[in-house]
């Protein structure tokens, strides 16, 4: 049986300056892991103190986990206390040194010599590498009780924990671990919006562990479950994908390395329908991304650059009406183009795209002023329109993305 006593060092902790959620996660993970903990200490930046917290937990834990005091100055004194107490010789690690030397020379910075404390460890022990600070970590056993020491800042000591002290406290365990991860695709959604909508899951849950990424005008989440079994690491993450699209599933449209004009070809084939295009702002983008993608041929008619009025008007046939009155940048105009779109092609679907990505304004709209229409055989067409921030490539891009989406939500 594994018991654990969390042991915070920081006088800070016992001022009431910061919040001791460094016992918090680890508590977590310890739970996680099927370790009991029994007990929280916390214990200021004082030698002799710590030496007694150390020997009450040695009496009643042989799990023993320290946070703080690792850095380079003088109240930093976790490892030296444990040295001392367990009488062990702290020795240089070269490759901790190597890195604290690699970041100074990095950040152009004058490494003073207490630094080099920092790549002190206590002799014997499994060095924990901390790749988002400089004091390393460590792990040992000495007379059936295991330390393990890590640094304070949450940023640091999170990391090093998972990366490197969980599968440390895995093999002592003599279990293995399966990690089965999956991505999760947002579409229309905000990555701050998504992290609001789902904060308490993204803060709470540390397996599956939930991380967002954002780019190209989507944001990502990927979950990682750990088990012993990938069945049951599978089973978690369809647990925390159901709660996770209970309320932001509206945004959703794939997994993994499905892409929107992926997920839009394959909903079109399965229908057997047939989608033409008029691109005036996309100028092909959308028919691009879908003849890009093999066997589109079944599905993807044609299309047209309609980036001139008089293409509009000649190849398809929107009126001088709706031109000199509501513009080329208006819903009228999408409308019109996606119906005589789909009527040039004989397709099921026509889908047209009109609109600003700038640099400058045309028709006194401003630039981000999207229209997306879509015609669809006996129903009434749809126009959407958006406005997008952005540079002129982004805006078009997401453009292409917003026809396919909404093709797709269909
Ligand atoms: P450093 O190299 O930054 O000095 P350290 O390992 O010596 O790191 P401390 O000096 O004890 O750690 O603490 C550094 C900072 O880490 C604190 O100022 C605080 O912001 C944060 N921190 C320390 N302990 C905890 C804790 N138990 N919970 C949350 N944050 C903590
Ligand atoms: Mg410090």
């Amino acid at each position: 049986m594994v018991n654990a006593e969390i042991i915070a060092v920081g006088s800070e902790l016992l001022l009431g300056q910061i919040a001791n959620t460094n016992a918090q996660f680890l508590s977590k993970q310890m739970a996680d892991l099927g370790i009991n903990v029994y007990f929280h200490t916390v214990v200021g930046d004082n030698a002799s103190r710590l030496r007694k917290a150390i020997e009450i937990a040695q009496t009643r834990a042989n799990l023993i986990i320290f946070t703080g005091g690792l850095g380079p100055t003088k109240d930093d004194l976790t490892k030296e206390t444990i040295a001392n107490l367990l009488n062990r010789k702290l020795i240089i690690d070269e490759e901790a040194l190597q890195s604290i030397r690699a970041y100074f020379a990095r950040t152009k910075q004058i490494m003073t010599e207490n630094n080099v404390k920092q790549a002190l460890v206590l002799e014997g022990a499994e060095v924990l590498k901390n790749d988002y600070g400089m004091a390393p970590g460590m792990a040992l056993t000495i007379d059936e009780i295991t330390y393990i020491l890590l640094p304070g800042p949450p940023k640091e000591m999170q990391p090093m924990f998972l990366n490197y002290g969980r599968p440390f406290l895995m093999r002592k365990l003599g279990r293995h671990e399966r990690i089965e991860s999956r991505v999760l695709r947002f579409f229309g959604i905000g990555e701050s919006q998504l992290e609001t909508e789902i904060e308490d899951f993204i803060s709470h849950q540390s397996n599956p562990t939930i991380a967002p990424l954002a780019g190209d005008g989507e944001v990502t989440l990927r979950l990682t479950a750990k088990h012993h079994s990938s069945a049951e690491a599978q089973k978690m993450l369809d647990k925390t994908e159901r709660a996770i699209l209970q309320r932001i599933g509206a945004y959703f449209y794939g997994y993994n390395e499905e892409t929107l004009f992926s997920k839009t070809l394959e909903k079109l084939q399965q229908h057997r329908l047939t989608i033409a295009s008029a691109e005036s702002l996309t100028g092909g983008l959308f028919a691009q991304q879908l003849t890009a993608i093999p066997g589109a041929s079944q599905t993807i008619k044609g299309g047209i650059v309609c980036y001139t009025n008089d293409i509009k008007k000649r190849l398809l046939h929107v009126s001088e009406e709706i031109l000199q009155m509501d513009g080329a940048v208006s819903a009228p105009c999408a409308r019109a183009l996606a119906e005589n779109v789909r009527k040039l092609y004989e397709s099921d679907i026509g889908i047209s795209f009109t609109g600003l990505a700038g640099p400058g304004s045309l028709e006194g709209k401003p630039v981000g002023t999207v229209y997306i229409g879509i015609a669809i055989h006996n129903e009434p067409t749809e126009v959407f329109s958006l406005s997008l921030a952005g540079s002129r490539e982004a805006i078009r891009m997401r453009t292409a993305k917003y026809g396919a989406y909404y093709l797709l939500k269909k």
